[in-house]
């Protein structure tokens, strides 16, 4: 006997859980199947995002900056501290609560909504059938209108470099670390690679990061990564550019660790190595023969612009799409996805999703970046304001780094915003909603922004590409 959904949404992840509340406020039945459980051995919703990724690694990014900063910025501002000290195992203990409140809450939240959460594998047979197999074996059958595909990522091993959860790590094991490795190796130096290694070295950790590729985020404005490099070297972070990890071998309670860069070939030995060299989409076992799925060369579900795959409704969003792996970017296609389904309007617009690193300084950007505007051929102008004169951010003892807008010189349209420094998380999110109504740099420099914030680099910036800026000397 089967039991019949109007839609059935494999996979708990922020792509997958929006897509079936946003269902269940469409009116519509729903149940959503995931099978994520925690080291404790428990299920929990919430995917990666919640239980090993956005949220646990912010938790230990927010402890680590308050450790660092009571050391070395307390005395600046007159506070003088006898001794400040570690306690990791409270430190730990904070994040995992926090994952716990926040995935507890999309339980919660599924019950408040009417959203039929279950726990197990869910496997999309041909019919849009749902084959369940709950921890003890235990199999159900949802039969569903349509299906929202939200099976997420999982990370990219290396063969040379073999996980043993110990010594070499990946990015979830090395969330949940019990004591500061003395020398820590972090192999790819991408958001992932960079925060972890920030949290460590700030934690005490000598740290040294091997990245195969010549520059340090290619996906960024180059003047932001620069920027970034800078810091990142005055905290310590050993960050080796053009070193390509070949292999690693576990001896006795360390690593050796083998890259090669222009000089040849070199050993590292560190006491533990964290692999971050990026994610992969995940689809194991998640579809049996004669679905009509079908997965690219790379092993991402195929799908439009609109998130439909191949098969007659059935949907994909999230990391086991294209498109960058991002939380918010899942969440806005599981929306969409859920609203096409019940006959309402949904578009994703994929020119403005915002990258943020949550480095100190923090980075974070939307819409493109100098070089890649420069390549376009399109004329344009930037406007840049440092922080150093930003009043807040003096205040804050945090005047690192700047903002930066690239837009068109003919219509003067906002073409990206770039911004290294405090909160840059929450400063892009005006460039956001600037871009998304195709603001021009005039109208942000005629909005007013309150004084003295962060946000007054934004508006500086937007005055600054036509040399008006007013708390900076124009360049
Ligand atoms: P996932 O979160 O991976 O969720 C997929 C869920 O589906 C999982 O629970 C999985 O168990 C379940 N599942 C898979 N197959 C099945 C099946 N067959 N049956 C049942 N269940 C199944 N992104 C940001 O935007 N901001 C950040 O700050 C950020 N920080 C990150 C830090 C780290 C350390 C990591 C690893 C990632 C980070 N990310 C961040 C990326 C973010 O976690 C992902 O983009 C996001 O989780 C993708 O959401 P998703 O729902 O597509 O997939
Ligand atoms: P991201 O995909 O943004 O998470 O970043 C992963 C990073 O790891 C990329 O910058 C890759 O260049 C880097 N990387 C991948 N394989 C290796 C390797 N064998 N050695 C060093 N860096 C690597």
């Amino acid at each position: 006997m089967s039991e019949d959904f109007d839609v059935v949404v494999i996979g708990a992840g922020p792509a997958g859980y929006p897509a079936a509340i946003r269902a269940a406020q469409n009116k519509l039945t729903v149940a959503c199947v995931d099978e994520w459980k925690n080291r404790d051995g428990n299920y929990a919703f919430g995917g990666t995002c919640l239980n090993a990724g956005c949220i646990p690694s912010k938790a230990l990014l927010e402890s680590s900056e308050l450790y660092v900063r009571a050391k070395e910025e307390f005395a600046a501002h007159g506070v003088k501290l006898e001794t400040i000290e570690l306690d990791l195992a409270q430190m730990q203990k904070r994040r995992a609560s926090i994952v716990k409140t926040m995935t507890g809450g999309i339980s919660a939240l599924f019950k408040a909504n009417g959203v039929a959460g279950i726990q197990g594998h869910g496997r999309l047979l041909p019919g849009n059938q749902v084959l369940v197999t709950g921890s003890d074996g235990s199999e159900r059958t949802l039969q569903a209108k349509h299906v929202i595909l939200a099976s997420g990522s999982a990370p990219i091993r290396l063969g040379a470099v073999p996980h043993d959860g110990k010594y070499i790590v990946d990015s979830w094991d090395a969330l949940e670390f019990d004591a500061v490795p003395r020398r820590l190796g972090v192999i790819g130096a991408g958001v992932i690679g960079l925060e972890l290694g920030s949290v460590w070295r700030r934690l005490g950790s000598e740290v040294t990061v091997l990245e195969a590729l010549p520059d340090l985020l290619p996906m960024a404005d180059q003047t932001i990564a620069k920027e970034a490099q800078r810091h990142f070297k005055r905290q310590g972070l050993d960050i080796k550019l053009g070193a390509k990890v070949v292999r690693a071998v576990v001896s006795g309670a360390a690593v050796d660790v083998t890259y090669t860069d222009a000089q040849g070939e070199h050993t590292l030995q560190v006491d533990r190595l964290v692999v971050a060299v990026g994610r992969r989409p995940f689809t194991e076992n998640l579809l049996a023969d004669g679905t009509g799925v079908v997965l690219d060369a790379r092993g991402f579900i195929q799908v439009d612009e609109h998130c439909r795959t191949g098969a007659a409704n059935v949907w994909a969003v999230g990391d086991v799409v294209r498109g960058p792996m991002l939380a918010h970017k899942g969440k806005e296609e599981g929306i969409m996805a859920a609203d096409l389904i019940a006959g309402r309007y949904g578009e994703v617009n994929y020119k403005v999703v915002p990258s943020v690193i949550y480095t100190a300084p923090e980075i974070a950007w939307v819409g493109q970046t100098e070089e890649q505007v420069k390549a376009s051929g399109r004329p344009y102008k930037i406007g840049v304001f440092p922080f150093a004169a930003s009043g807040r951010a003096r205040a804050m003892e945090a005047p690192q780094g700047m903002a930066k807008v690239v837009a068109a010189k003919d219509d003067d349209e906002v073409l990206g915003v770039h911004v290294i420094g405090p909160m840059a998380g929450e400063l892009i999110a005006e460039a956001v909603l600037a871009m998304e109504y195709s603001a021009s740099t005039e109208d942000i420099q005629r909005t007013i922004h309150a004084h003295p914030t962060l946000s007054e680099a934004i508006h500086e910036a937007a005055l600054a590409a036509d040399k008006r800026a007013i708390d900076a000397i124009n360049r």
